[in-house]
C-alpha cells in the first residue's frame, strides 16, 4: 500500500498562473529552474496518482488569508466524496489569524478531514507563535492531525518561519500527538534536524527530500541514518507533487538502502495507522 501524505492541487482557473509564479519564486530563491512535474490541477494529480500506482494521494491545502479556510474546507469535503474513484483525499485548511479557529477546527472535525495543513512561511507567522500554539493545542485536543511545512521554503528563503529551534520551543509548550513535520523535519536544515530533533515523538514526511532536481537533496546515506535514528515507525512517504514526479519519487524511495520492512511502514502502513484511511 502506498499513501502519498503530501501533495498539492490548484484550482483549474488559476493553476497555471500560480505555478508560473511559484517557478519564478524558485529561480529567485534557489537560483535554479524547476519545472512542475505534472498538470497542477485536481485531475492532474488523479492521473499522476494512478500512473504511479499510488493508493491514495493526500492533498495539503494552504490558506494564505483568513477568508479562505471555509471555502477550501467545503471543497475538500466535496472532493473527498469522490475518493473511491479519484484516489485523492483532502486535509483541511486554517490560518493562524483566524480568531474563530475553534469553530473552524470543530467544522473540520465534523467534516472528517482528519488533519490541518499549516505553512508558517506562506502564513507569515513563526511556528512557535502564540497563534499557532493555541490552534494546534485545540486541534490536538480534538484528535486532528497537523502537518506543517518545516525548514526553508524553495520560493521564500529569506525568513525561515519553522526552524528546528522554533520546533523545540513550541514543543516546550505543547506536544501534539499527530504532528507531522514535512520535508524530514526541515528542508535544507537536515544537519540541525539530526542534531536537535530526531527521536522526539513527532512524525516526519519525506516530501521532495530525495528529488535529484534540487541540488540540496538528502543523500541516501544521511536519509537512511535519519530514518533509523528517528524510527521508521514515525516516517511517512510524501512527494510534494507537483514538485516531484510521483512515479519517480516511488522509484527513488525504493532505491534507498532501507529494508523492505522499513519501506512498507513508510510507504503506507504508518499513515494508515495514524489516519485510518483504509480501515
Ligand atoms: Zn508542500
Amino acid at each position: 500500500m502506498i499513501i502519498d501524505i503530501h501533495t498539492h492541487t490548484f484550482p483549474d482557473a488559476i493553476a497555471y498562473k500560480t505555478i508560473a509564479s511559484m517557478e519564478e519564486d524558485i529561480v529567485r530563491g534557489q537560483g535554479i529552474h524547476v519545472k512542475c512535474a505534472r498538470i497542477p490541477t485536481v485531475k492532474g494529480l488523479e492521473d499522476s496518482t494512478k500512473k504511479a500506482d499510488i493508493d491514495l494521494s493526500v492533498v495539503c491545502p494552504v490558506a494564505t488569508n483568513i477568508r479562505q479556510p471555509e471555502k477550501i474546507n467545503r471543497l475538500s469535503v466535496e472532493l473527498n466524496e469522490k475518493r473511491e474513484e479519484t484516489r485523492l483525499f483532502n486535509f483541511g485548511a486554517i490560518h493562524p489569524d483566524c480568531e474563530n479557529y475553534k469553530q473552524i477546527i470543530d467544522e473540520i472535525v465534523a467534516m472528517d478531514l482528519k488533519a490541518i495543513k499549516i505553512h508558517p512561511d506562506y502564513q507569515n507567522t513563526f511556528f512557535d507563535d502564540e497563534k499557532y500554539i493555541r490552534l494546534m493545542d485545540y486541534a490536538a485536543e480534538k484528535d486532528l492531525g497537523i502537518i506543517v511545512h518545516a525548514g526553508e521554503d524553495v520560493g521564500l528563503p529569506e525568513t525561515v518561519h519553522c526552524t528546528p529551534e522554533r520546533i523545540l520551543n513550541l514543543w516546550k509548550h505543547i506536544q501534539p500527538e499527530k504532528l507531522i513535520l514535512a520535508h524530514m523535519g526541515g528542508w535544507k536544515m537536515w544537519d540541525e534536524v539530526e542534531e536537535k530533533l530526531l527521536g522526539l515523538p513527532f512524525y516526519l514526511d519525506t516530501a521532495v527530500v530525495l528529488n535529484p532536481i534540487f541540488p540540496f537533496k538528502l543523500e541516501n546515506e544521511q536519509f537512511v541514518r535519519m530514518v533509523r535514528k528517528h524510527g521508521a515507525d514515525r516516517i511517512l512517504f510524501g512527494t510534494d507533487s507537483p514538485w516531484y514526479d510521483q512515479t519517480k519519487a516511488v522509484n527513488d524511495f525504493n532505491n534507498t538502502d532501507l529494508t523492505q520492512e522499513e519501506k512498507d511502514k513508510i510507504f503506507g502502513k504508518n499513515a494508515n495507522d495514524l489516519f485510518d484511511f483504509f480501515g
